[in-house]
């Protein structure tokens, strides 16, 4: 039986993507309203397409449709016989398409503009009249594309939206799927819903059904599945949906890298053993971890260390874990979202800079075991809405992003066990204050570091000679870009008493108030 991808069980509404910056919010605007969307290449092929959309949307793109290497889109698109809504350069290359009138304008156009909406019947645009668009092109229409009427103009675009006079094809030279275009959410679903009757059915609910069978479908009723997990929400809930689908067959494993939380490994075997019912082995390899890290201070060559040993840990642990009747392991889980997936399907080639973060690296060469993902066609939020549904606790769910190489790079200079204790205990401290303060979910991250700086200080009349905590919180939507946190001073007080009363080695505490860029959210 062969295995139905998402796209295949729910209306979807195919996204090519031409390079735009805000390609992947069209997608997410469009799932906002329940409405599966799936992003590909513009250059993709209509007949390699294993399933048929709903409706296209050609996105925005850096390119001049009239530059001679200027990507286009597969004609095949136009004899789907469905919808197609072309966003900026989108819009361009329908009417490159039909007569080529597009140039180079004057001077560009970015930021709001007011639409006006002509054709008052127009479907696409009902209900978003006089609302404000946000416009980032410096190409524009110079006359109407063969069999196309305008139906909206704005204030410098007497072409801001065009429609076929007969045909359901439409075009914007607005972005409808940023925030600063106040109604162009509303637009998104007149094309989907009005226009390409898609139905919205994309619930968390539906995909958990969706997902399981495939699972199941995918490995069949015998073979057996590892996978790594972190504690974290991406491979808990991958873990959780596992277990769900194969039961005991799938094999969780946990390595304690001696860089973790404090109580963290004890803390995850109870929230997925006892709590989520996940077969889990925790593996404790901090001693390896720890002894492989002495007098390591490069940031970098930290990192390398713990994924490498990690790598061979993981390995050495999957191979006790042989399935009862003697077969071999079949299957790698990883809990892939979608953003990283997006990353790698640019049309520009695939990027160098896919995160490793999420996946476990070079484990699949040297293990000859299939990836199974299902989280891939995700965003985290989605994630979040997923793991709430099948269970898992709220506290585990909104958890704050942890790195890999863990505390490892929050003491700065060389790990040694002590080095660890004490970055680890202040981070306790710091987090146990934050939730107390009702702080959490706010902050986007919020960790200490321990600095390998000696200042002088004095306790109990004492001369004290000891280490600093620098504590980190940030806001952040994207983690490309964040800013740091406005604590109240009075919880920073009360932060900064208790860390240097209960940890020992530890003499002054500061804050960090430095945004990303210029400073990273990490500090190694
Ligand atoms: N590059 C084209 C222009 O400048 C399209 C821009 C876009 O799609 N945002 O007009």
């Amino acid at each position: 039986m062969s295995v139905e991808q998402v796209s295949q069980v729910f209306d979807t509404i195919l996204v090519l993507d031409f390079g735009s910056q805000y390609s992947h919010l069209i997608t997410r605007r469009l799932r906002e309203f329940n409405i599966y969307a799936e992003m590909l290449p513009c250059t993709q092929k209509i007949k390699d397409l294993s399933w048929k959309p709903t409706g296209v949307i050609l996105s925005g793109g850096p390119y001049s449709v009239y530059a001679e290497d200027a990507p286009h889109v597969d004609p095949e698109v136009f004899n789907l016989d469905v919808p197609v809504l072309g966003i900026c350069y989108g819009m361009q290359e329908l009417a490159w398409l039909n007569g080529k009138a597009v140039a180079r304008g004057e001077k560009r156009e970015y930021g709001p503009s007011t639409l006006n909406v002509i054709d008052k019947e127009c479907p696409l645009f009902k209900n978003v009249d006089h609302s404000t668009v946000w416009m980032s092109h410096g190409d524009k229409l110079v006359g109407l594309p063969n069999g196309f009427k305008v139906v909206a103009t704005s204030d410098n675009s007497p072409y801001c939206g065009i429609a076929h006079e007969s045909k359901q094809i439409y075009g914007l030279q607005f972005h409808p799927e940023v925030t600063h275009s106040a109604k162009g959410k509303d637009l998104l679903k007149n094309f989907a819903v009005d226009i390409c009757k898609a139905t919205q059915n994309w619930t968390m609910e539906n995909f958990i059904d969706t997902e399981i069978k495939r699972i199941r479908t995918l490995v069949g009723p015998t073979a057996e599945v590892i996978g790594a997990v972190s504690g974290g929400v991406d491979s808990t809930v991958a873990a959780k949906l596992m277990t769900e689908a194969i039961g005991d067959r799938f094999h969780a494993i946990m390595v304690d890298n001696g860089v973790l939380r404090l109580n963290e490994a004890e803390n995850v075997k109870k929230n997925l053993v006892a709590g989520l019912g996940i077969n889990l082995t925790v593996v404790d390899a901090s001693d390896e971890f720890l002894d492989k890290l002495k007098g390591v201070t490069d940031p970098e060559k930290k990192r390398k260390i713990i994924g490498n040993t990690f790598i061979h840990v993981f390995e050495r642990e999957a191979d006790k874990i042989k399935p009862k009747d003697g077969t071999e392991i079949e299957f790698l889980l990883q809990g892939t979202l979608y953003p990283d997936v997006i990353e790698s399907i640019s049309f520009k080639g695939p990027s160098q800079t896919i995160k490793t973060h999420h996946n476990v690296g070079g484990l699949l060469e040297n293990m000859k075991l299939k990836l199974i993902e299902p989280l891939r066609e995700l965003f985290k939020d989605e994630v979040r809405h997923l793991g709430e549904l099948l269970g898992i606790p709220h506290d585990l769910v909104w958890r704050h992003p942890f790195p890999g190489p863990g505390i490892a790079i929050r003491v700065l200079g060389e790990v040694t066990r002590e080095q660890v204790a004490i970055a680890r205990k202040a981070d306790y401290i710091y987090i146990e204050e934050i939730r107390k303060a009702g702080l959490y979910g706010q902050i986007s991250q919020a960790f200490a570091c321990l600095l390998p700086v000696k200042s002088v200080g004095v306790m109990g009349d004492q001369r004290t000679y000891d280490q600093v905590i620098a504590l980190r919180a940030i806001e952040t939507t994207d983690f490309m870009t964040a800013d740091w946190f406005p604590f109240p001073h009075e919880f920073l007080k009360k932060v900064a008493a208790r860390i240097v009363n209960e940890v020992d080695g530890v003499a002054r505490v500061t804050y960090d108030i430095t945004s990303k860029p210029p400073a990273t959210v990490e500090w190694e």
